[in-house]
């Protein structure tokens, strides 16, 4: 049975606007049931039941939500598993994430769909939801056999159990026609579509971002076109047949100049960026490690600092950790060959607290929103995002110290192009549904 937890002395926080306070913070039967400045005075502390947690000089959050993570299970266990994967994401603080579908097989059929989310409810440590592929074995030609039935299943009226977030992340989706009827669906049914934007003719076989450096390593360069294409296109189909969707892993400032433009005149959409996309620049890569292959491509400064822009104008209002684990075999294969994909999990909050806060594009309570109760409103979770009464006990105490990232991970593989850096702010304890699940301390 979980005990009852008291998270005494933090600073507590309450909203983007109101920032911190200074409360005790109790937790009971798996939900925050009491915030209060003198919780010590009335006996709860010496409750043998309740477990207190000295939160003094620390900062009280509410539990990270990631909208766009990889798991690995089924099929790449070598990679992670649904264990390790949530003890990473619960080492960074998260305790709800969104996993994509690109595992073996892909999850594009409702049983498999029904099977991975029962066991991701019996191995993982924080809450999954399972995302659903939009097309079937991301083929781009056919809508999948999971989005079809969950439509209709929805549609239908009864509350049934189905994926809310569908995406092809890993592939393109580059049939016109096909996406608007996705997104029509999508619109009826009230699923969120997370588009990975790419055109692979544009990618053209590109391994890094497309500029001086890809010259410089005289490596293959990735066009901002291959993804600011592909925005504008959806983004105008979608509207079309008024639906909202979601692009995902943002990296250019032509995309951004795109949901600018397109902002102006009424076009409905929400977008996340990566860590990784605001901490580096391709300044960052040297040709070494393969670490910095992700897809989209780390790319310029200017990309960097109109992401910045669009974070500080709440044009992008969450964050995709893509946390993608690979094997050291798979990624010591040179920069042509290499998987794309970085892990992400653990240094998340402090890669964000460190490009964004420090330098002060946002506030810190303008980031914590952003971890949240933002990515909370769009996954429509219910009592989910804020610590008040009645809501999840989901937690995240972290600290703003400086540390040195090391190879020394919870998730199975360690291919993070943090190691070795120094960033500033770190996840001490993770309690999810009342339950610690993360303690740096132990
Ligand atoms: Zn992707």
């Amino acid at each position: 049975m979980k005990n009852d937890i008291i998270i005494k002395g933090g600073n507590v926080f309450i909203d983007a606007q109101h920032g911190f306070v200074k409360k005790d913070v109790l937790i009971k039967n798996g939900y925050i049931s009491n915030l209060s400045d003198c919780l010590e005075g009335n006996n709860i502390s010496e409750d043998k039941n309740i477990e207190s947690v000295d939160a003094t000089d620390k900062f009280v959050l509410p539990g990270f939500i990631d909208i766009h993570c990889h798991l690995r299970d089924p099929g790449q266990t070598h990679k992670e598993t649904t264990l390790t994967g949530t003890k990473s994401a619960a080492a960074g603080g998260f305790t709800y994430v969104v996993a994509m579908a690109n595992t073996s097989p892909i999850i594009d059929t409702y049983e498999l769909w029904k099977s991975t989310s029962s066991h991701q409810k019996t191995e993982g440590v924080i809450k999954i939801s399972q995302a659903g592929a939009i097309t079937e074995k991301f083929s781009g030609e056919i809508l999948s056999e999971i989005f079809l039935k969950s439509s209709k299943l929805v549609s239908s009226g009864d509350k049934h159990d189905t994926p809310i977030v569908f995406s092809d992340d890993g592939c393109g989706f580059n049939n016109p026609q096909l996406f608007k009827e996705a997104a029509s669906l999508a619109k009826k049914a009230g699923f969120l579509l997370l588009l990975h934007e790419e055109n692979l003719s544009l990618v053209n076989k590109g391994v890094i971002h497309d500029g001086e450096k890809s010259k410089k390593l005289n490596l293959p360069g990735i066009s901002s076109s291959s993804e600011s294409v592909c925005v504008a296109r959806d983004l105008i189909i979608s509207h079309e047949v008024d639906y909202s969707p979601h692009f995902t892993h943002l990296s250019s400032k032509q995309s951004i100049d795109v949901l600018i433009g397109l902002a102006q005149s009424n076009y409905k959409f929400s977008a996340d960026t990566t860590p990784h996309h605001l901490f580096f620049s391709d300044k960052d890569i040297d040709g070494t490690s393969t670490n910095f292959k992700v897809n989209p491509p780390i790319r310029s400064i200017h990309d960097q600092n109109a992401l910045k822009e669009a974070i500080r104008q709440g044009l992008i209002e969450c964050f995709a950790t893509d946390h993608a684990p690979h094997s050291a075999k798979e990624k010591d294969t040179g920069f042509t060959n290499a998987p794309f994909g970085a892990i992400a999990f653990e240094t998340a909050f402090g890669a964000l607290y460190s490009s964004l806060v420090i330098p002060g594009w946002i506030s810190f309570p303008q980031l914590v929103s952003m971890l949240t109760h933002k990515p909370a409103s769009l996954l429509h979770l219910e009592n989910s995002g804020y610590i008040k009464p009645g809501f999840v006990g989901d937690i995240s105490i972290v600290d703003l110290h400086k540390w040195t990232v090391k190879d020394a991970f919870a998730s199975k593989s360690n291919n993070s192009p943090f190691i070795g850096k120094t960033l500033s702010g770190r996840v001490l304890k993770t309690i999810s549904e009342g339950a610690i699940v993360y303690d740096r301390e132990n």
